[in-house]
């Protein structure tokens, strides 16, 4: 991995022929008490990222950030995209890992158009379909539903790989066999990743996305993958390591 260019709301990272650009939404805070069992009082932080994935055949932008739709602090997603230089028109394709406010809002602009008109499939898990066709918000997006299964592929050199449990559907992409984006595989990484067992409030089947977190989790150790997660602390990729009973998590660094 080589990180090509940063600033204050992106960095990018270079594999191969494929460019991976996390793009900052901003950060909230959320109750510790989210982390089921942890014993975490106060607050924890919660940033939001987005991920856009650049290769010769097109450009896919994973997630969406959250619009002005949930917490204050949050909607920065065209901001960071100025920043890093990537226009709406240049997004080719859209896929979700899955259909929550914090993922799918900025779909749509300020107007209730198409944020990115240029992007003429939305990928989404097959199981997670129903919630984004039942969220009115979305409604501009129905004729672009394409949906998805593990192993599919929504650009060349990206790959669906299923993580179930914090939703039905809820899917990572391997880029170029080697950065795992994991969606909500982790909330809060202080916590999930020496305690990976540790589960979140919101999900939808806390035993089968602890299952999910700690397979992956392990594979991505074994195969020397790099992960980026919408939650993970600055700049939300990184190197994951054992470390203990559990993982640790380096995030990614200049130089
Ligand atoms: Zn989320």
């Amino acid at each position: 991995m080589r990180i090509a260019r940063a600033g204050r709301l992106f960095l990018t990272v270079e594999l191969g022929e494929m460019a991976v650009t996390m793009l900052s939404d901003g950060e909230t805070r959320l109750p510790g008490r989210f982390l089921a069992g942890a014993g975490v009082a106060g607050e924890i932080p919660i940033p939001v990222r987005a991920f856009l994935v650049r290769g010769p055949e097109g450009c896919l932008l994973i997630d969406t950030g959250a619009a002005d739709q949930w917490q204050a602090g949050l909607g920065l997603l065209p901001e960071a995209m100025a920043e890093a230089g990537i226009r709406a028109g240049e997004v080719t394709a859209l896929a979700l890992t899955h259909p929550h406010t914090d993922h799918v809002s900025g779909l749509v602009d300020g107007d209730g158009g198409l944020a990115f008109p240029n992007a003429e499939r939305l990928f989404v898990a097959v199981e997670d379909l129903m919630a984004v066709r039942a969220n009115p918000r979305l409604r501009p997006l129905h004729p672009r539903l394409m949906p998805l299964e593990q192993g599919d592929g929504p650009i060349r050199g990206v790959t669906a790989v299923n993580a179930p449990g914090h939703t039905a559907g809820h899917m990572a992409y391997l880029v170029e066999g080697r950065l795992l984006i994991w969606g909500d595989l982790v909330h809060h990484a202080e916590v999930q990743f020496p305690r990976p067992e540790i589960t979140w409030h919101h999900d939808a089947d806390p035993d089968l996305a602890r299952a999910s977190r700690l397979q992956l989790m392990e594979q991505a150790v074994e195969a020397g993958w790099l992960v980026a997660g919408a939650h993970l602390p600055a700049p939300g990729i990184g190197r994951i390591e054992r470390s203990g009973r559990g993982y640790s998590f380096h995030p990614a660094t200049q130089g």
